[in-house]
């Protein structure tokens, strides 16, 4: 399967990623994940990245679309994957689909974990990372067994610097202006060119499933499974 997690920062996808990737054989590809390796190894795509990931603010198309063409030659992800943060952009989704084109293939379906701003706050800031296994935790929603800690190889835990109110609060406006849709209801199918944003681009598609990624981690799982039948 090709399949493409949407949702604003907090709203499960990290969370969800391992279980499906697990469950089809995938490979995880997380543009977050990859440019903050880039950036701690300080090589020259990560120094570029830097100041935009820091404010919050998206980093430039041909960057990431030129990770993910290299990621996605990986052996690995010849099964399929998941495109964890990645198309953000409607220029980002021409280039996907443009790179897919090339190898015969195309995207099976878009997960939109669709959640109100409100929830998010708290999930980012109570956020515990283990960077090498990509496992994530929460203070209070799904604390590990020793606090700081992972359970599987008792390695510290972390928190992303940019997972603050503050950060958070231009992530998400980034988020709402590029990747969230208009009210599709309100516009019917009919786009105007230019001004469509990631998700509608994808509706046009009819490859959209959406999910109430509101509901405990558990529910969730059971969405996806049931989109992904
Ligand atoms: P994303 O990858 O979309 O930014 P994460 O999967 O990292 O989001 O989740 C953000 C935080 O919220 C993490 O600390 C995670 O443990 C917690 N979390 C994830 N899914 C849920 C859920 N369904 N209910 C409550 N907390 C959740
Ligand atoms: P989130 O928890 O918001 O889902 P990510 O880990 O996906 O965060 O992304 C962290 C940062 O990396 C973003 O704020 C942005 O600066 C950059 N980034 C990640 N993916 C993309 C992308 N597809 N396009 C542009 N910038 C990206
Ligand atoms: P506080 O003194 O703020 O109440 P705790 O006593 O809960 O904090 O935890 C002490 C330290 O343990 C925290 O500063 C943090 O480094 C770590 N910690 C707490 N909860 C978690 C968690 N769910 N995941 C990872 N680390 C945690």
């Amino acid at each position: 399967k090709r399949l493409i997690l949407i949702g604003p920062p907090g709203s499960g996808k990290g969370t969800q990623s391992p279980i499906i990737k697990d469950e089809y054989c995938l490979c995880h590809l997380a543009t977050g994940d990859m440019l903050r390796a880039a950036v701690a190894a300080k090589t020259p795509l990560g120094l570029k990245a830097k100041e935009a990931m820091d404010k919050g603010e998206l980093v430039s198309d041909d960057l990431v679309v030129g990770i993910i063409d290299e990621a996605m030659k990986k052996p690995s992800c010849q099964k399929g994957f998941i495109l964890d943060g990645f198309p953000r952009t409607v220029v980002q989704a021409q280039k996907l689909d443009e790179m897919l084109a090339k190898r015969g293939t195309k995207i099976d379906k878009v997960l939109n974990f669709a959640i109100d701003d409100a929830i998010l706050e708290e999930r980012i800031t109570g956020r515990w990372i283990h960077p090498t296994s990509g496992r994530t935790y929460h203070s209070k929603f799904a604390p590990p067994k020793v606090p700081g800690t992972d359970d599987v190889t008792g390695e510290p835990l972390i928190q992303r610097k940019d997972d603050t109110a503050e950060v958070l609060k231009s992530r998400l406006e980034a988020f709402h202006r590029q990747t969230e849709p208009v009210l599709l209801e309100d516009i019917g199918l009919c786009f105007i060119e230019g001004k469509i944003n990631v998700i509608d681009y994808y509706s046009k598609k009819r490859v959209v499933a959406q999910l109430h990624a509101d509901k405990p981690p558990k529910e969730v799982t059971a969405e996806v499974q049931k989109a992904l039948s």
